[in-house]
């Protein structure tokens, strides 16, 4: 099966899957409903977002020069800063340093950037012990599972799902509360920050001003996996950055309002560099790795350069109805929803996830509640175009629509074929792509035109 085939099948089995669609509508319920509240901190929210959309806009465009002033003031903080240019060289230069300092033991705070480069397969291939701290991410290792989500891993659990992922894997009662479950974490977890030689986050923005990397967290976790291990590692996509520690003030609560419904989270930590003489605790040495992986190309393209205004709030994908009918694992690829189905297929190609730019109703749900006013589907419309420029469409299918544009556009064409024809048309071309879970079009027999006709006696 290729990629497109196993996207279709399992998008079949995930939308009759009405537990699963169950567990998401409740969950992104709670979600709109948080959003709903934190925007009431806004006195104008419009002029938030258009404010936001602006200074990321001035950032994107003069990338290399905020890169390279956030370089500066990071090296005179003391701390170190590598370039990656793809996942591989990623991997290779977290794995170095990891082995310069004879690391065993690896404490993670939740980090797209990492799922992206599959680093947690990467540092267990080479023996060393990785435990995410985050505890949607938690759960997910604990159930062998990727992330399902940008912001929520673990969003199509329920609480009875992890009692009993925690039963199994840690022992507890079956019938445990989340208060319980949160404290089973937090005791399985306190010993792996204390013995960890190395601590792993992402970074939700890089600071170019004063040389730093802002995260923002609900639990703690993050400080604590850059707190106890000699060595932070901070892995980035180069898209990251704001130019201003003053920009966070727009940036922290525009994310949380739209991450999760909160007017800031709770714990919001600027790194810069490793600790300084003065300081009691916190890294010996610090790391940023700044990674392109792709992005390059992506700022190469005016038209879709906007995607790098990102904040990964996760928001495009809580209203799109594709998403919270197939749900994050379907997509197979690191970002699902909206976003994933713009970047993925630049990120991963087009054989592997070209098919996603596809997977959209193009309602502009996404764009319409993007904070930094991406223009989602029609990027996804762009990208279409040039895949199709690209020969993604097979020859059938261009057949097929010059044939149908033509029928559409004379009267006379579309009348001819009848309902038992454009029946069975329908079910040739549209055989796999409909699914076998959804009422199949029932063309009748006469058109609406014909019918007016033959009642009134001229064409409607
Ligand atoms: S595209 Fe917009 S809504 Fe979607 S994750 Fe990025 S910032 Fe959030």
């Amino acid at each position: 099966m290729n990629p497109k085939e196993e996207f279709l099948e399992k998008s079949s089995l995930k939308a009759a899957d009405i537990t699963h669609r169950n567990k998401l509508r409740f969950n992104i319920s709670k979600y709109l409903a948080g959003v709903e509240e934190g925007k009431k901190q806004y006195t104008d929210l419009e002029l938030a977002r258009r404010k936001a959309h602006a200074v990321k806009w001035k950032t994107i465009e003069s990338l290399d020069n905020y890169l390279m002033e956030f370089e500066r003031n990071f090296l005179r903080n003391g701390g170190q800063i590598l370039w990656a240019k793809d996942a591989e060289e990623a991997r290779n230069l977290i794995l170095g340093i990891i082995e310069k300092h004879n690391g065993r033991t690896v404490v993670k705070s939740k980090s797209m950037a990492t799922e992206e480069i599959e680093l947690n397969d990467a540092l267990e291939a080479k023996g060393i012990e990785v435990s995410e701290t985050d505890l949607g991410e938690f759960i997910v290792q604990l159930a062998g599972e990727k992330p399902y989500h940008i912001v929520t891993p673990a969003m199509h659990k329920s609480k009875e799902d992890v009692a009993q992922l925690f039963h199994e894997k840690l022992g507890t009662p079956e019938d445990n509360t989340p208060e319980q479950l949160t404290m089973a974490a937090r005791e399985a977890l306190r010993e792996k920050y204390i013995r960890a030689d190395i601590g792993i986050t992402g970074a939700n923005f890089i600071v170019a001003d004063v040389g730093g990397i802002a995260i923002t967290e609900n639990e703690g976790n993050a400080r604590l996996s850059t707190t106890f291990p000699k060595v932070h590692i901070a892995l980035a996509g180069i898209e990251r950055v704001l130019p201003s520690i003053h920009d966070l003030a727009l940036f922290w609560p525009l994310l949380a309002t739209y991450g999760t419904g909160q007017k800031l989270t709770v714990y919001n930590t600027l790194f810069t560099g490793p600790a300084k003489d003065s300081e009691a605790g916190g890294p010996e040495e610090m790391y940023v790795i700044l990674m392109d992986n792709g992005r390059s190309d992506i700022l190469a393209d005016v038209q879709l350069r906007q995607v790098m205004h990102c904040i990964r709030c996760g928001a495009c994908l809580n209203v799109c109805p594709v998403y919270k009918t197939i749900g994050g694992h379907t997509y197979g690829q690191t970002y699902s929803g909206p976003i994933g189905s713009v970047i993925s297929p630049h990120f991963a190609g087009k054989e592997k996830a070209g098919h996603l730019s596809f997977a959209s109703s193009l309602c502009g749900a996404c764009t319409e509640t993007c904070p930094v006013k991406i223009d989602l589907h029609n990027l996804l419309l762009y990208n279409r175009n040039l895949l199709n420029n690209d020969g993604y469409a097979g020859s059938m299918e261009k057949r097929v629509w010059k044939w149908w544009r033509k029928a559409m556009l004379k009267r006379s064409l579309m009348n001819m074929a009848s309902g038992k024809m454009k029946n069975y048309m329908f079910k040739k071309i549209f055989a796999k792509s409909w699914g076998k879970d959804r009422d199949a079009i029932i063309f009748p027999n006469t058109s609406f035109n014909q019918q007016w006709k033959k009642q009134h006696g001229k064409a409607s």
